[in-house]
């Protein structure tokens, strides 16, 4: 049976057409929850002090986020979450921090939208400064995420560019010590997934940009970053379900999200001496740009979810504490692991 939603879609309408603004966006609940997140919602982004969190409050998951179908909207890569519709929780008014990484300063890939940007919403509302790389094209996403770190009075660093590019990963990891002052947590997040119906599809391009932007680059940037990290940092790297069950469309995406499994463990055992944890979480399916974006089928978009046991995709929200305990000193002695979060399906 399928379950019961209580987001409506009439309402999601509505909102998505009176946020035209980049504050109203900001200020506008991403879609109708249940009464209580609503009144979270309403008691204001920014308030860190616990207080009455949405995300905080008993709920049933099933009914918790928007299940599909969801309308079919495909958008150029890399993707923006302010098009999407519904627009993704990030946390922006869900997520209530408690100081779990008070003065930490974490430098996080792909951190304008999606599970990066919940990552960011949450550390810097639990008391750390972040820097966030992202492509020049999603400057609009990372603006708004920037505003909601320095409403935390948190410091706030955007490096865009590119990180297929190696002289760009090492720039990226010196600008973003320099800025914050140094370095305690590194979450490896950027990725690029295209699908393609077949290996003679794939050309070399693709096939190179993948694994620069899923690979290389997570070897380049965590390179740079050890010469700054110290014991108590902590390293996570954003694998996926399909590093255990491929999906046929997506070889090469696949083949990176298990690599970057093998890369996690072996790092964690070799850093573990020098007191730095690394970890990886591995999502699935996540409500982001990255699906519509050539991530998917349009048709796969519109049912995006449905196949996972609670019936609907998760928000990106969903995720911010696994990030924020996987930084935290709470895991001390965590390393070496993947976490999942995927509705019910997928391993580990
Ligand atoms: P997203 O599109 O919001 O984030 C991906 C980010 O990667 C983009 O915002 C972009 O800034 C960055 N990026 C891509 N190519 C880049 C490049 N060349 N240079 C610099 N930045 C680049 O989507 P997301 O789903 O939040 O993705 C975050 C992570 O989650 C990825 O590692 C993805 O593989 C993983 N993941 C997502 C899902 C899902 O269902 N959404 C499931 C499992 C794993
Ligand atoms: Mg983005």
């Amino acid at each position: 049976m399928k379950p019961i939603n209580s987001f409506d879609p009439t309402r999601r309408k509505v909102v998505g057409g009176l946020a035209t603004g980049m504050a109203a966006a900001m200020a506008t609940p991403a879609f109708a929850q249940s009464s209580s997140s609503q009144s979270a919602a309403s008691s204001g982004a920014g308030d860190s002090s616990g207080g009455d969190g949405s995300l905080l409050n008993k709920q049933d998951p099933t009914s918790q986020y928007p299940a599909p179908p969801f309308a079919n909207q495909p958008q150029e890569w890399p993707g923006l979450a302010g098009d999407m519709d519904p627009r993704p929780d990030h946390g922006e008014e869900s997520y209530k921090g408690s100081g779990r990484l008070q003065g930490r300063r974490a430098l996080i890939t792909g951190g304008d939208s999606g599970i990066g940007r919940a990552a960011a919403i949450a550390y810097a509302r639990e008391g750390a400064d972040v820097a966030i790389n992202y492509l020049e094209a999603e400057e609009s996403d990372a603006r708004e995420v920037i505003e909601l770190i320095e409403a935390e009075g948190r410091t706030a660093v955007a490096i865009p560019g590119d990180i297929r590019d190696e002289a760009f990963c090492r720039e990226l990891v010196e600008t973003a010590v320099e800025r914050l002052g140094g370095l305690d947590i590194l979450v490896n997040n950027a990725a690029r997934q295209q699908w393609k119906p077949s290996i003679t599809d794939i050309s070399h391009d693709d096939f190179d940009a993948t694994m620069k932007t899923n690979l290389y680059a997570m070897y380049w940037i965590t390179q740079a970053a050890m010469e700054h990290l110290e014991a108590g940092a902590a390293i996570i790297n954003t694998s996926s379900v399909v590093a255990y069950d491929p999906p046929k469309i997506l070889l090469d995406y696949a083949m990176t999200k298990s690599a970057i499994i093998a890369f996690t463990k072996a790092l964690a055992k070799q850093v573990a001496e020098q007191g730095i944890r690394v970890n990886a979480v591995a999502p699935g399916p996540f409500w982001t740009p990255l699906q519509p974006s050539g991530g998917q089928p349009d048709e796969a978009v519109e049912s995006f979810g449905e196949d996972t046991p609670f019936g609907r995709p998760g928000q990106p929200v969903e995720l911010a504490g696994v990030y924020v305990l996987l930084a935290s000193q709470e895991s001390s002695f965590t390393t070496g692991h993947v976490y999942g979060a995927a509705g019910g399906s997928g391993q580990p």
